[in-house]
């Protein structure tokens, strides 16, 4: 039965270095919850506090309604899957697999089932017999996959699960753990570095940075609306121009930028007039056009410096007033612009999110 995870308050420093700083977080029965964050963020130290490898210096962990600061790991039903698979290379697949059973003292029959139930969630039936140091990493990560999932864990831990595979075989992995969780619906933890798989799998995410969980949020509400410049840069490219606010009413600004002055009509910060502002802005809301002569609002005059075509899209890096910016236009045709050109950049004022210094 998957259970709630609730965080109030959890602290876990070593000498030092506080890995997880108090850290608050409800996580709901059944969810896909995502830790994201740059190495050394804490997110490991996370996932080994839910798991039970670490007890908390202060706050508290609960499944449910328990509190299970002072449960061991073996009595937390935790699944957990690593980077590195961490299967028994002289054991065969099926033996990988049935060892959480036998702790549980399941009888034969009752673990033949399970295991191929389990080799069926992960589309590994034919490999029953084989050993394990035999497989490709994919194949083994799946194996690692089936181990956890079989024991039909409370809550599932997965660190960096699918960071060893190859470009193709991660979209894959991506696909087929979502699809595992949308069958299984057991309360899953994904932490990952990797906003790719955080943006395409997450129910929510967390943000982590310095063990302070920033911003919580679903993958379109921290696209969209990030809390601050280390979320904008960190989930997805943005660009960055810097600027003093002029004025500002009902969610509308007006900022003084190095480019000119722009109009955003997508502030959910309190700012007032004289606040100084990173512009975050997606590479896509940047809409590269040739050098006419309508500048209406959000328009800037640019040069580029690089055109990079990559077949479904096509990115151009541009300067405008020395402030790099960078474009991607989709579905490009023919060549039309070429590094020297001068253009004229777009903006949609809804696209323009002024985040406070
Ligand atoms: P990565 O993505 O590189 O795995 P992470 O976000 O998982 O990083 P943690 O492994 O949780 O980060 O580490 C957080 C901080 O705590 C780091 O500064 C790390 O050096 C420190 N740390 C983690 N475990 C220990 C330990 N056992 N002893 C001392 N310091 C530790």
């Amino acid at each position: 039965m998957a259970v709630s995870v609730q965080l109030t308050h959890v602290t876990k420093a070593f000498d030092t270095t506080i890995a997880v700083n108090d850290v608050s977080l409800n996580i709901e029965k059944g969810e896909f919850f995502f830790l994201l964050g740059p190495s050394g963020c804490g997110k490991s130290t996370f996932l080994r506090i839910v798991a039970g490898f670490y007890k908390p210096d202060t706050g508290e962990l609960r499944f449910d309604d328990t509190v299970v600061n002072n449960v061991p790991p073996h009595q937390r039903n935790t699944g957990m899957v690593f980077q590195n698979y961490a299967l028994w290379p002289h054991m065969s697949v099926a033996e990988n697999i049935e060892y959480g059973l036998t702790l549980r003292k399941l009888g034969k029959s009752e673990r033949d089932e399970k295991i191929t139930r389990a080799l069926e969630m992960v589309q590994m039936v034919d490999y029953h017999d084989r050993a394990v140091n035999t497989l490709s990493g994919g194949q083994q990560q799946r194996i690692a996959l089936a181990r956890a999932l079989v024991i039909e864990p409370s809550v599932l831990l997965l660190d960096e699960p699918i960071s060893n595979l190859d470009a193709a075989l991660r979209q894959q992995m991506r696909d087929e753990i979502k699809q595992i969780h949308d069958r299984t619906n057991i309360t899953m933890f994904y932490v990952t570095h990797d906003q790719v798989d955080a943006l395409s799998m997450a129910d929510r995410m967390a943000i982590m940075q310095d063990g302070v969980v920033i911003q919580v949020g679903t993958p379109r509400e921290v696209y969209q609306f990030p809390k601050n410049a280390f979320v904008a840069s960190f989930v997805g490219e943005t660009n960055f121009i810097s600027g003093k606010v002029q004025q500002t009413s009902n969610g509308s600004a007006t900022i003084e930028t190095p480019v000119g002055t722009l109009h955003s009509k997508t502030v959910y910060h309190d700012l007032s007039e004289g606040t100084p502002v990173q512009c975050s802005i997606r590479p896509e809301a940047l809409i590269v056009g040739n050098n006419e002569n309508n500048h209406t609002e959000n328009t800037i005059t640019a040069k580029i410096t690089a055109v990079n075509y990559l077949g479904r899209i096509e990115e151009y890096q541009l300067v405008a007033a020395d402030v790099p910016l960078k474009a991607v236009h989709y579905n490009p045709g023919i060549e039309t612009k070429k590094p020297g050109d001068t253009v004229q950049i777009k903006i949609s004022a809804e696209t323009i999110i002024p985040l406070p210094n």
